[in-house]
């Protein structure tokens, strides 16, 4: 019940510091974002934002929090580095660095970051890493595509295959 509670706090937190970006010079409460850089740490995003009735630009840090939720209905705060972790063992003997895997998990939180939800479903952050991983190489991919997406026979694994091959042939 408590664990439940604090959820609760953290995702209307996190959605109140979303919605109430007002401008700090007219406090008209609808600002246009014009730019988004996010830390390395990826805990806080720097906004560089418009108002659209002053015309006034001016920076905001946002320290949001992006929310997790899982299957089984948990909700956790995403963390890169489970990301990270996830796919390692996919890319076991595979000409993969550290360095790719962190810039990996970057642009999985950037991808997740930039849709500008609080929270997320654990479902949506498996899909944002395909890409980003199939871009880096074609065998981890079909490890990690398999097991994530549950492919079971043959046919499965040869629809992946065609899809690699639709999207390198583009
Ligand atoms: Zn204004």
């Amino acid at each position: 019940m408590r664990r439940r509670g604090r959820q609760a706090w953290l995702i209307s937190r996190a959605q109140s510091i979303l919605d109430n970006m007002h401008c700090p010079f007219c406090q008209n409460p609808d600002t246009k974002v014009v730019d988004t850089r996010i830390s390395d740490d990826g805990h806080s995003i720097r906004r560089r934002r418009e108002c659209p009735k002053c015309s006034k630009r001016f920076t905001t840090l946002e320290t949001t929090m992006l929310l997790v939720v899982k299957r089984s209905g948990n909700v956790e705060q995403f963390d890169r580095n489970k990301v990270i972790s996830g796919v390692r063992k996919a890319c076991q003997g595979r000409p993969i660095n550290e360095d790719d895997l962190k810039m990996l998990g970057q642009k999985v939180e950037e991808d997740l970051r930039s849709r500008g939800l609080a929270q997320v479903k654990s479902d949506e952050v498996g899909k944002a890493i395909l890409k980003p991983l199939r871009d880096l190489d074609m065998v981890a991919y079909m490890r990690f595509a398999s097991v994530y997406q549950n492919f079971e026979n043959l046919e499965d694994f040869q629809r992946a295959i065609d899809e690699l091959k639709g999207a390198s042939s583009e």
